[in-house]
């Protein structure tokens, strides 16, 4: 059930890719129990209507029929898989404005960072429809002393691969995982995050039209624990992708232990920026304000800990606050800066953050309360001198709260910018050239990012050391983590028949 007049208003322009049942084997599926979940818009709380949600035996089914696709997609030309994920980015996309809009109706993000969501998605889309052509065996110069053994390495697709994604990048996320495992010629089973479950059922009926063969992409909507737990445990399965909070990337690990899965995990992150004395404080506020505020503060890459040299600390806090001030808060339509966060939960969590914070000793120099715009409006908030006791130096805030706290010296900020369980991104502002080696070389982050922010793109290897995640997504990488190696060694001199 959709709630038509709701979309209208959003001037969703193609009504057939809002869908409310799951994508199985080509086919649109509702629930064997009749349960729905129902999907509300952040900004307002109106419901944009009531999706599928399916049962164990559902999800079970879409493995066997990723299972039964698996030997024909795989044995495919990879030729012909490229052409097909070519012909998917192509819709995606023709129809951009429409996911954007959608994107914006389930999640709330600014107009164009939806857009921009969308470009992102579709480039991973595009990026391994290329790379599909590329050889997947390597020939290797004979460690052994016979003159007729030739050795060589074999990547193959894995099998069925299940994939989990969050509500932040809800198409992003998808294709990221999709396209390279598709690519491989691996099928896949893919839960989206139940609060924005709409974007990745557009982004299936866009693979049905671009002639993705039933049962290479299906998408399962549900109550995740119900509708992955299965997944977990069948030996089916071989490969799980899961991108999401360190938490439930751990209970997944634990629970595809017994099968012995191949796992990516892009978990949670607690990005530091640094900046030093001499750096160019215009490029180092504006990249900030970037780091920090994204996608509303929702974002791994997210700048949680904001560290700053001493003798450039007033001046630095001083522009960043006025900087952050002027960032306007709004409903997503209407293209602001920030949007509403994704659930009461997280609003609760800046509260708490910022309470604690000034509990502690920090100072608020703008923001620290919901905005009278909605419940889930919380104002882009700035806080300084923050102790490193507080919660928000340790957890993720995963919202628009800036800490911002003084430093002294170049050991004491790379030892407290990798105090922390977690490796995603860090960030690092200096003009000094032998500095920057020092300190990229000594951060122990999966990546790092010198006087900028944006780090992301299909061909870069994304992801995280320590307990920001397992294995890489985009770039070559990212499609070698669908694979199982086989090592082929082959004696011409010995068995075989003499021509
Ligand atoms: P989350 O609560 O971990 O949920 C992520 C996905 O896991 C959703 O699809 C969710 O489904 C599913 N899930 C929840 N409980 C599950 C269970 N018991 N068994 C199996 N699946 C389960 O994370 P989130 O709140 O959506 O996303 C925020 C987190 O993601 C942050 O920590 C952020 O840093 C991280 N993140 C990381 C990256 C990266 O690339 N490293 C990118 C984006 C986000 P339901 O929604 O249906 O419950």
């Amino acid at each position: 059930m959709i709630n038509t007049a709701l979309a209208a208003r959003f001037e969703i322009s193609d009504k057939s890719l809002l869908r409310s049942f799951s994508y199985i084997g080509g086919k649109w599926c509702g629930s064997t129990t009749g349960e729905t979940i129902r999907v509300s818009d952040p900004a307002t709380g109106d419901v944009i209507g009531e999706v599928a949600s399916l049962s164990a035996e559902d999800s079970l089914a879409a493995v066997d029929v990723a299972q039964t696709a698996f030997s024909a997609w795989s044995g495919l030309l990879p030729q012909g898989r490229s052409a097909i994920l070519r012909c998917w980015f192509d819709l995606i996309l023709e129809h951009k404005e429409d996911l954007a809009r959608i994107m914006v109706l389930e999640q709330g993000k600014p107009l164009s960072e939806a857009r921009g969501e969308i470009d992102y998605a579709a480039s991973f889309v595009e990026f391994y429809a290329e790379e599909a052509k590329r050889p997947n065996i390597e020939g290797v110069t004979s460690h052994l002393p016979d003159a007729e053994v030739e050795v060589e390495v074999w990547l193959e697709p894995v099998g069925v691969a299940a994939l989990i994604t969050p509500w932040n990048f809800p198409a992003a996320m998808l294709t990221r995982k999709a396209a390279a495992a598709m690519a491989v010629g691996c099928t896949v089973v893919a839960h989206p995050s139940s609060e924005t479950p709409f974007s990745a059922l557009a982004l299936a009926e866009l693979a049905e039209r671009a002639g993705v063969p039933a049962g290479v992409f299906n998408v399962i909507a549900g109550k995740a624990a119900t509708v992955v737990d299965p997944w977990t445990k069948d030996t089916r399965v071989r490969a799980l992708s899961f991108t999401g909070s360190t938490e439930i990337g751990r209970l997944l690990y634990r629970q595809s232990a017994d099968t012995v899965k191949k796992l990516v995990m892009e978990l949670g992150g607690h990005a530091p920026v640094i900046v030093f004395k001499g750096a160019d404080l215009d490029v180092a506020v504006a990249e900030t304000i970037k780091a920090k505020f994204a996608t509303s503060g929702q974002d791994c890459l997210g700048a949680n800990r904001i560290f700053v040299e001493r003798a450039i600390y007033d001046e630095f806090c001083s522009r960043f606050a006025t900087a952050t001030g002027e960032l306007s808060l709004g409903m997503g339509m209407d293209d602001p800066d920030i949007g509403p966060l994704m659930n009461e939960k997280a609003v609760q969590k800046q509260e708490m953050h910022v309470a604690d914070a000034l509990a502690k000793g920090a100072k608020l120099a703008c923001g620290g309360k919901r905005d009278a715009l909605g419940p889930l409006f919380y104002q882009p908030t700035v806080l300084t001198d923050v102790p490193a006791e507080a919660a928000i130096m340790s957890d993720e805030t995963f919202g628009p709260v800036a800490a911002i706290a003084p430093f002294d010296s170049e050991d004491e900020v790379i030892a407290r910018a990798n105090a922390t369980e977690y490796g995603l991104v860090a960030y690092l502002h200096s003009h000094d050239p032998r500095r920057i080696y020092r300190v990229t070389r000594a951060l122990q982050f999966g990546m790092v990012a010198v006087n900028r922010t944006k780090v992301t793109g299909a061909p870069i290897p994304f992801g995280g050391t320590k307990q920001s995640g397992l294995g890489r997504e985009g770039a070559r990488l990212g499609m070698e983590e669908f694979t199982e190696i086989k090592y082929v060694c082959r004696d011409w001199a010995k068995g075989v028949k003499k021509c």
